[in-house]
């Protein structure tokens, strides 16, 4: 029995499950369900008190249907992207609707399950989603690069501990190396990414912001992080 193995089973045993549910059979059948696997499930009836819950605690997976009185389940999702929180969202439904799919997932929900469906069928669902690596299992606070860090919440920028005041342009453009170490960002995608605009490639912007970000983050330390490659773009790599 390998190391993945054992930590993919106590990541599934020790699950935090938010379940939204205003149908009480529902309800009790999924969380008896979802507790017999080892999943600690606390349950909301209506949209509001789950996204209260959502926001003030941290979980694994939402499970959450859509028809809820009061906030409806893609409210209560998109509201919760609009507050940062990154949860992974399964959301249920009685319809087997495309459009309801699709407003689901424009919502910001990870996947969709339609009603009636084997119960095995939704743990699976809910491992998958917890076991995605894309997705952060809680709100990120924290973006860490060599001995750079961004706190997202303060926005503030240190390197080894001591504080770098960036502008906000400057900031964006770092927080998008940071959240892509390793991978080559062409011109365009920063212009897209950073400043929201198409790339003109009349205009040397980004080179210009470039250096003020390495002025600010690479003068006094020996080690560059920010490197040009010449005719595709940049990439953040310790060297
Ligand atoms: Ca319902």
């Amino acid at each position: 029995m390998g190391v993945s193995y054992l930590s993919a089973l106590s990541l599934s045993t020790g699950m935090r499950i938010l379940l939204v549910e205003d149908e009480i059979k529902t309800l009790f059948f999924l969380r008896q369900g979802m507790e017999e696997q080892g999943w600690t499930v606390n349950t909301a009836m209506e949209g509001d008190t789950g996204f209260r819950l959502a926001s003030n605690d941290d979980y694994d997976v939402i499970v959450s249907d859509i028809t809820l009185p009061g906030m409806s389940g893609l409210e209560l999702c998109a509201q919760l992207r609009n507050r940062g929180i990154r949860t992974p969202i399964l959301m249920l439904t009685a319809l087997s609707d495309t459009d309801d799919k699709v407003a689901g997932l424009e919502a910001g929900a990870d996947d969709y399950l339609a009603k009636p469906f084997e119960f095995r069928e939704l743990l699976a669902r809910v491992k998958a989603l917890a076991r995605r690596p894309t997705t952060s299992v809680r709100p990120e606070k924290i973006l860490q690069f060599s001995d750079v860090i961004i706190d997202l919440n303060a926005k503030k920028v240190t390197r080894s501990g001591k504080e770098i005041s960036l502008t906000p342009r400057e900031y964006a453009l770092l927080e998008f190396f940071l959240r892509n170490p390793g991978v080559v960002l062409s011109k365009v995608a920063i212009a897209e990414k950073v400043w929201d605009l198409n790339f003109d490639t009349g205009t040397n912007l980004i080179e210009v912001y470039v250096n003020y970000l390495r002025n600010k983050l690479e003068k006094g330390f020996d080690k560059k992080i920010v490197h040009t490659l010449f005719g595709q773009g940049y990439v953040l790599r310790e060297e």
